[in-house]
């Protein structure tokens, strides 16, 4: 999982006073296109994300928590916001990263890697 491409490049791209854009003019441009890299990588992540919401949330795994490097706290987001959030940046949007589900049920969201073994541990996969 490429977290990189649900990420703001830049989290203080509209702010006047980040130091930064004194020294990177372009810091407010739209988002570089993906790499045929990049994008192969993002749709396999749709992929697999496409598969957790039907096999992982009838089991009651609604999506994924991560701990946000920039705001130091957990994110939980569910499969259709992860999807979303993919698509986004697929066609060279940024989807809303930081706005997170309302009070989430922490309980019924699991880190991305146990949603991919989980899925492996299922009928042999892969
Ligand atoms: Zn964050």
């Amino acid at each position: 999982m490429n977290f990189d491409s649900m990420m703001p490049r830049d989290p203080f791209a509209d702010d006047p006073n980040d130091p930064a854009s004194f020294l990177e003019d372009d810091a407010s441009e739209d988002v570089p296109p993906l790499s045929d890299e990049e994008r192969a990588h993002v749709l396999e992540d749709l992929r697999i994300v496409r598969e957790c919401k039907n096999i992982l949330e009838p089991r009651g795994m609604r999506g994924i928590y991560f701990l946000c490097e920039d705001c130091d706290i957990m994110h939980y987001y569910d499969w259709d916001i992860m999807a979303g959030n993919m698509q986004a940046s697929l066609k060279g949007e940024l989807g809303p990263v930081h706005e997170p589900s309302a009070e989430p049920d922490v309980d019924a969201y699991v880190p991305w890697d146990y949603a991919v073994g989980y899925l492996d541990g299922l009928e042999g996969r892969r």
